[in-house]
């Protein structure tokens, strides 16, 4: 949950604005593990709403491609959203709304960013060895205890019978 309060909003001017700042550790929204939320989130009174906007840093837990560890993946969330006043209807665009105390749970919001903020295919380091082809052993824990095999590479060969031709 990511529970702010907008209370001093609902009755403001449009055109009004207010900053909270995020300093959120270890969350877990549905199925999405963020190592911490911060970030500056500006709040502007609009006629039908709040607008929250603001850049956000996250960690997002994911699966590297490579070699199928878990790792936290960093995350730059750009959030613009308008959040609905108490007893508006909540949609698929606008899935935040106030209560009438003025607490908004912006989880639906930050969980979406982060899936879409997330790499199609992340790796856990620029590093990383994978998964050996032959063992499916974990190359970055060392070596697996598959054989050595030196490929021979046929272009070796045919530069190998050049050499031999000159010398
Ligand atoms: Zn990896
Ligand atoms: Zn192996």
């Amino acid at each position: 949950m990511v529970r702010l309060n907008l209370i001093s909003l609902i009755h403001a001017e449009v055109g009004q604005q207010e900053t909270i700042t995020l300093d959120l550790s270890t969350l877990k929204i549905d199925d999405l593990h963020l190592a911490y939320l911060r970030g500056d989130l500006q709040l502007t009174r609009v006629a039908d709403g709040v607008l929250a906007a603001g850049n956000l840093e996250t960690s997002v837990k994911t699966e590297c491609t490579r070699c199928l560890e878990t790792f936290f993946e960093p995350v730059a969330l750009e959030l613009e959203d308008v959040i609905d006043l108490p007893g508006a209807d909540v949609t698929v665009e606008r899935p935040v709304r106030m209560s009438k105390d003025g607490w908004a749970d912006f989880s639906p919001l930050i969980r979406e960013y982060a899936w879409l903020g997330l790499l199609i295919n992340p790796i856990c380091s620029p590093d990383c060895r994978g998964l050996c082809p032959q063992c499916g052993g974990n190359l970055n824990r060392g070596e697996c205890a598959c054989e050595a095999v030196e490929p021979i590479d046929p272009r070796w060969e045919t530069l190998r019978s050049l050499l031999d031709e000159r010398a």
